[in-house]
């Protein structure tokens, strides 16, 4: 009989046991324990309902086109729970010298693929726009290593476009900068653009040439959660698993390789296995590895992370009239503020809010969570209300305000980072039977951590 352990219990290490539950009841001859080191089960994937609404401590829903969590609620049985964004309604906003600018349509990330909006959008001066057109023409070009984002951008753009576009977008997602995330590794698909067509426009317009040729269908949502929230997700895995399975306040120390297998001690506890799966944070990875392979430890604690906060803020039906349409708006660094987003919760996903709720989700990242991390909920909370004051003249009293602080949750892949999941794979395939799953190697997003969740369990079964 096999025995697996899997330690950490956020969505890579419950994907990780919902493979190896699937596996068991298929007839493999197996048994895994999970270890959570706090006592709830999903890591930042956390939903409180208030007043009616659903807070999103954590993620707020996942990219429809990277299938890997849908596919995973379908194999729950709570596809029928999953629920699109409101494209529809789909409009962001960029704060731009103090007033709100609607992004334009047909803007693929930061490449213009529609002419008109691009050209009459108050957002771009008319110097980017005129480089816009003259990236049209660059030629296709090898690069032979990796840079930071905001260069990329800048060679086809400008430093206009870096400010008001790639870094606010990027800041939503990754919590960081895009002079330091690495281009490979964080926008794949752009720098292979780059590589084949040189013009990043010129590779959207032929993309879209060629899906045009192929039978029409209706565009899916952008954004998928799930009624209840994303801590359902989290909920229907954990529902499947053995409760015999699961330790919760049990943070694991050290995995140390012996006797064919690895020992896994946490507090007074050790125990045997066979093989065993970390989907922890990079640094939490190394702090386990340490006394089994420095070098390894000091791969994954070289990959780096930053700290969020989320405020979830509701109001009355007054406020939900009063907001401008769409789905919320991006502040960039640029503009002074310490808010770099603000989504409105009810207009992006149906069941988010009550028809008489306005539902907010306020969010800091990087430089600008730890300005305000020490301070109270209530003053964070201050900060929040005196933005949205600033930015759409939102003066009302909140009828709730919550503060979700998460340190060091958000990986951020440097420039490099591909070279470094070279090294760290190189090593980890030094120590048979153990795997490696979680945010801190190839996606950060939640389907792409339940992929890893998944093929780490793979591995670890069949080493
Ligand atoms: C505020 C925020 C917003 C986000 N928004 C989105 C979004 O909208 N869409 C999206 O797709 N992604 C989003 N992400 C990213 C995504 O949610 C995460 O990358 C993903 O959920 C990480 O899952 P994980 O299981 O790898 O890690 P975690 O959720 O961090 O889980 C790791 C678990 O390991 C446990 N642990 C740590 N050390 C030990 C130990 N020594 N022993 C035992 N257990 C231990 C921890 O307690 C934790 O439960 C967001 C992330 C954050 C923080």
């Amino acid at each position: 009989m096999k025995r697996i352990a899997i330690i950490g219990g956020g969505i890579s290490g419950l994907a990780a046991a919902f493979e190896l539950e699937e596996q068991r009841r298929a007839g493999v001859e197996l048994e895994y324990t999970l270890y959570e080191s706090s006592p709830r089960l999903g890591g930042v994937l956390r939903t409180e309902k208030i007043d009616g609404c659903v807070v999103e401590a954590g993620p707020d829903s996942f990219v429809t086109e990277k299938p890997w969590a849908s596919d995973l609620c379908h194999r729950l049985g709570i596809g029928d729970q999953l629920i699109g964004s409101n494209d529809s309604h789909r409009k962001t906003y960029i704060l731009t010298r103090g007033r709100l600018v609607e992004m334009p349509d047909g803007l693929m990330f930061m490449v213009p693929t529609k002419i008109l909006p691009t050209g009459l959008s108050a957002l771009f001066s008319w110097k980017t726009k005129l480089r816009m057109t003259r990236e049209l023409f660059h030629p296709p070009r090898a690069v032979d290593r990796d840079e930071s984002v905001a260069d990329f951008v800048q060679r086809h753009y400008g430093r206009e476009m870096v400010d008001r576009l790639a870094d606010p977008l990027l800041s939503g997602v990754y919590g960081g900068e895009s002079a330091t995330l690495s281009v490979r590794a964080v926008l794949p698909r752009f720098a292979e653009m780059e590589r084949t067509h040189g013009s990043l426009g010129r590779a959207m317009f032929a993309a879209r040439k060629k899906m045009g040729k192929g039978p029409r269908q209706s565009a899916p949502a952008l954004f998928t959660s799930l009624k209840d929230g994303m801590q359902q997700l989290a909920e229907s895995v954990r529902a499947r698993l053995s409760a015999d399975s699961l330790l919760t306040n049990a943070t694991v120390q050290a995995i140390q390789p012996e006797a064919g297998g690895w020992v896994v001690s946490a507090g007074m506890q050790s125990d045997h296995f066979g093989a065993v799966l970390l989907a922890l944070p990079g640094l939490a990875a190394a702090n386990v590895l340490r006394l089994t392979s420095s070098r390894l430890a000091d791969e994954l604690a070289a990959v780096e992370y930053s700290s969020s906060i989320t405020v979830g803020i509701g109001y009355d039906r007054d406020v939900r009239h009063s907001l401008p349409p769409g789905f919320g708006f991006l502040v960039p660094r640029s503009e002074g503020k310490r808010l770099l987003a603000a989504t409105f919760m009810h207009n992006k996903f149906p069941h988010r809010a009550p028809e008489d709720r306005a539902l907010l989700r306020c969010f800091f990242a990087g430089r600008n969570a730890e300005q305000v991390w020490s301070l109270s909920d209530d003053q964070i909370v201050g900060i929040v209300r005196n933005e949205l004051q600033q930015i759409i003249g939102l003066r009302a009293e909140p009828l709730f305000a919550r503060v979700y602080k998460w340190k060091s949750a958000m990986a951020q892949y440097s420039v490099g980072h591909l070279e470094r999941l070279e090294r760290i794979e190189r090593l980890r395939q030094q120590l048979p039977g153990l795997a490696l799953a979680g945010n801190a190697y190839r996606g950060i997003g939640v389907p792409d951590c339940v992929r890893s969740g998944r093929d780490a369990a793979k591995l670890a079964l069949q080493s």
